[in-house]
């Protein structure tokens, strides 16, 4: 309160200085599990059933509720239905084919002109996008074992692009990922697609045969979340190390409050206490850092995908530009060069087959001077 009064002190003093509208961005803290506790002590188990109610059953529970006659109900429905909307004309979309009348020709030109908008062709994005609905939307699982139970909760979690605090014009979410209450966090984790994961250390100018197959999340598995002020490292893998060492090292050598650790996979979401809104952090292949926000925590609906195999359930994925390749500017970029007195640009991307026209000869001889990398299109997760 003495903040708000303050507030409006200021503002009445300075009426043409902005100040901030929306101060409480983000929702106070609070325990997940308890607030779902809450929620299934208040409402009737029906509300979250899975099952639906038969319509018979529906109207008696209604006559019930409204103590009403059975032709009461009858009535209502006849005047209040869907149908009743209707004009009982026909259907004001078919005109014929020659009209006299303007108003029809009129309607006539518009209706031909609509249909030259329409595309019958999809991109990639969109039958991903269509696909990725399709598997989900409303979704029943086939075993009955796999079934997400009554009562669990839904969080979802919008995770931002890496160059968050570099380029501002490109603060977006890159995935929004639903995930169970029950679940673990490393199952956050793994849904996480990040370009740095994929990446093949490396310069392979003089063996451009020789690129391995593994790349870095095989390597370096180690990661972390920090959600109030307790960092959650993934610990599965031996090779897995405390990366949150560093940074907790320097809030203590500055005299910050000392910062918690736990382990990813033995939290589900249900032992943590959040805030709704709030920009939480996820850091994996040392230094690549996204920030993660929980934008809603729900009930699961009986519409919802009740499928626990699909879950974390991935519901958008932004579109990337893909990057292509410099010299045929069709094909997605596979390499980078630096160096390179070929090339028109340092760095320069090549496809595979222009790279190794472009370098090598026939007998695969490199030609000239130049360092070359593997190249991942972040356009690859689209
Ligand atoms: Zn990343
Ligand atoms: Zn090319």
């Amino acid at each position: 309160m003495a903040e708000g009064s303050v507030l409006m002190h200021e503002e009445k003093q300075h009426e043409n200085v902005p100040v901030y509208e929306f101060v409480n961005v983000n929702s106070s803290e609070f325990h997940i599990g308890t607030f779902r506790d809450l929620w299934l002590e208040v409402l009737n188990p029906e509300v979250y059933s899975h099952c639906t109610t038969a319509p018979e059953v529906e109207d008696v529970e209604f006559i019930e509720e409204m103590g009403i006659e059975p032709k009461t109900l009858e009535e209502l429905k006849n005047i209040c239905g869907a149908d009743s909307l209707k004009s009982g004309h026909e259907d004001p979309d078919s005109l014929p084919s020659d009209p006299h009348l303007s108003t029809l020709k009129l309607r006539k030109r518009r209706q031909d002109y609509k249909e030259t908008l329409t595309r019958d062709t999809l991109d990639r994005h969109e039958v991903y996008a269509n696909e990725l609905e399709m598997l989900s939307v409303g979704k029943k699982p086939e075993s009955p074992g796999d079934l997400v139970p009554e009562g669990e909760m839904v969080l979802s979690f919008n995770i931002m692009y890496p160059v968050l605090f570099q380029r501002f014009k490109r603060v977006r979410a890159f995935q929004t990922v639903h995930v169970l209450g029950s679940q673990r966090l490393t199952e956050l984790r793994d849904a996480i697609c990040c370009v740095s994961d994929l990446q093949v250390f490396g310069e392979f100018s003089s063996t451009p045969d020789m690129v391995p197959q593994f790349i870095s999340k095989d390597h370096y598995k180690s990661a972390f979340f920090f959600f109030n002020g307790t960092f959650f490292n993934d610990t599965r893998f031996p090779e897995c190390r405390d990366i949150s060492e560093t940074t907790r090292e320097w809030a203590r050598s500055r005299g910050f409050p000392h910062f918690q650790t736990a382990t990813m996979e033995d939290t589900s979401f249900y032992d943590l206490k959040m805030k709704v809104g709030f920009p939480y952090y996820y850091t994996h292949q040392g230094d690549c850092e996204h920030v993660v926000i929980l934008t809603d925590v729900r009930l699961v609906h009986q519409d919802d995908c009740l499928d626990m195999k699909l879950y974390p359930l991935i519901t958008h994925k932004h579109r990337v530009v893909t990057r292509k390749c410099s010299v045929c500017h069709l094909y997605i970029s596979r390499w980078i060069t630096s160096s390179d007195a070929l090339a028109p640009t340092d760095p320069c991307l090549y496809c595979d087959q222009c790279f190794r026209m472009f370098h090598y000869d026939d007998e695969g001889n490199k030609l000239g001077d130049f360092l070359a990398y593997a190249y991942v299109d972040p356009g690859t997760f689209n």
